[in-house]
């Protein structure tokens, strides 16, 4: 009998399958309530996408030179 365990997804809550990402929150408050995080095949390809985005070396993602729509990134507000 092999114990098959059932991963959800903590971001989007669909049960994994196949492609589980495990990240591990090593720092930080969010290490007391939740030290893993599992992701799905997709969540974690936008992970990765979000990471690529944060390191200031964004990739050409197909080269179209759309401009990321939609995201809602302000310039920093500053707040009075
Ligand atoms: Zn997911």
């Amino acid at each position: 009998m092999s114990a098959t365990l059932t991963v959800v997804c903590d971001k989007c809550g669909s049960t994994i399958v196949e492609g589980r990402t495990l990240a591990k929150i090593s720092a930080g408050p969010l290490r007391q309530r939740r030290p893993t995080v599992d992701l799905c095949e997709s969540c974690a390809s936008s992970f990765e996408s979000w990471l690529a985005e944060g390191n200031g070396q964004s990739d050409p993602v197909a080269g179209d030179g759309k401009p990321p729509a939609r995201r809602g990134r302000k310039p920093r507000e500053a707040r009075a």
